[in-house]
């Protein structure tokens, strides 16, 4: 492995304001990076059209810099890896995807979404794991004439190995191992020209530079089709450390009716983002068994992916209630006031 230079990203998708869970991914990132003098990168993940909602970027930048966690680059700021919004960077995506269609690593998938709900229903009836059935893997030129002729706008597949297994190590899971033969010939790009999440996060992760992958456990299942990628693309992959789940009290996983509601809920009920920061920090890290209390410095201090916890955090609301009145009475007498003055307005 090369030494490059830490590059991580903050990827969040606009679908809606971003909560606990959200937030903890990206401070385990900023503290990351500014443990290690690295970059800290925000990424606009807008791929998916009919999930985008109004105000979401906003409250994205709107959240982060409540909480004092800078990004050296990003749409707003800029930088030399631009743009940083994915519905701006459409070609390098398409372009991609031709090349791994030329190469025979990809191809287009006409399959009407009739054709793939019925192929769905009949999986279900026979207990066969979901996942497409290579229908048009492959279609000889006639057929392929055919299709074309009806004027079908294919998406682009990817030609997953059949055979084989894909294995990784974790930085925080250790050594991770999927059978290639359970992943299907997952979408690159769609008919909208959109590119898949998949694509778009190889694509930019290479293209940005990104070092590591910091990213909540749900998307583990993604890596190996991302290391499949990397293969055929002949490029070097970044490391990958999935962050360990969040659940509620009661051990389900992290709702809002938990409080995982959008993290500057949390503003407006009077929460001060230094408790928040260093609530959220311990939500998976620890610096040893017994210190609750870390002030910024010491969070990125003593930051190291050795001490992420491969079990799930548990979200606790009285901790965070402690955490925030202890905050709250040790600040001065003038901030105390200073701080409190939104909330007498209003
Ligand atoms: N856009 C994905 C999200 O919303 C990013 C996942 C990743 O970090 O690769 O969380
Ligand atoms: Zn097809």
């Amino acid at each position: 492995m090369t030494n490059k230079p830490v590059r991580v990203r903050y990827a969040p998708s606009p679908t809606g304001y971003p909560h606990v869970g959200n937030i903890r991914t990206a401070l385990f990132n900023w503290l990351f990076a500014r443990h290690s003098g690295g970059s800290f990168i925000l990424r606009i993940e807008d791929t998916d059209v009919s999930r985008k909602i109004d105000g979401a970027v906003e409250a994205i930048f709107d959240s982060l810099q409540w909480l004092g966690m800078d990004w050296d680059e990003g749409p707003d700021v800029g930088g030399k890896y631009g743009p940083y919004v994915q519905s701006e960077r459409l070609k390098k995506y398409r372009e991609t995807a031709e090349r791994l269609i030329s190469q025979g690593d990809a191809y287009y998938c006409y399959c009407s979404p009739q054709r793939l709900d019925e192929m769905r229903a009949e999986q279900t009836r026979r207990k066969q794991p979901p996942g497409y059935d290579r229908h048009c893997r492959n279609l000889n030129q006639e057929e392929k004439d055919k299709k074309e002729a009806e004027a079908i706008i294919p998406v682009v597949r990817f030609k997953s190995p059949l055979e084989g297994q894909i294995r990784f190590n974790d930085l925080i899971r250790g050594e991770v191992v999927f059978e290639n033969a359970t992943i299907d010939d997952f979408v690159l790009l769609k008919s909208d020209g959109y590119p898949t999440y998949h694509l778009a996060s190889v694509v930019d992760d290479h293209l940005m530079a990104i070092s590591h992958v910091l990213r909540a456990e749900e998307w583990l299942p993604s890596t190996p089709r991302h290391l499949m990628l990397y293969q055929v693309l002949n490029l070097e992959p970044p490391q990958f450390a999935h962050l360990p789940m969040l659940l509620g009290a009661d051990r389900t996983k992290l709702s809002k009716r938990h409080g995982a509601v959008a993290i500057t809920e949390y503003r407006e009920q009077g929460y001060l983002p230094e408790a928040i920061v260093n609530f959220l920090a311990l939500l998976g890290w620890s610096l040893d068994d017994k210190t609750e209390l870390l002030s910024r410095k010491e969070l990125i201090d003593n930051f190291s992916l050795e001490r992420v916890s491969r079990t799930a955090a548990i979200f606790n609301k009285d901790k965070l209630e402690w955490m925030n009145g202890v905050y709250i009475r040790s600040l001065s007498p003038d901030n105390f006031v200073q701080r409190s003055l939104p909330f007498l307005n209003s």
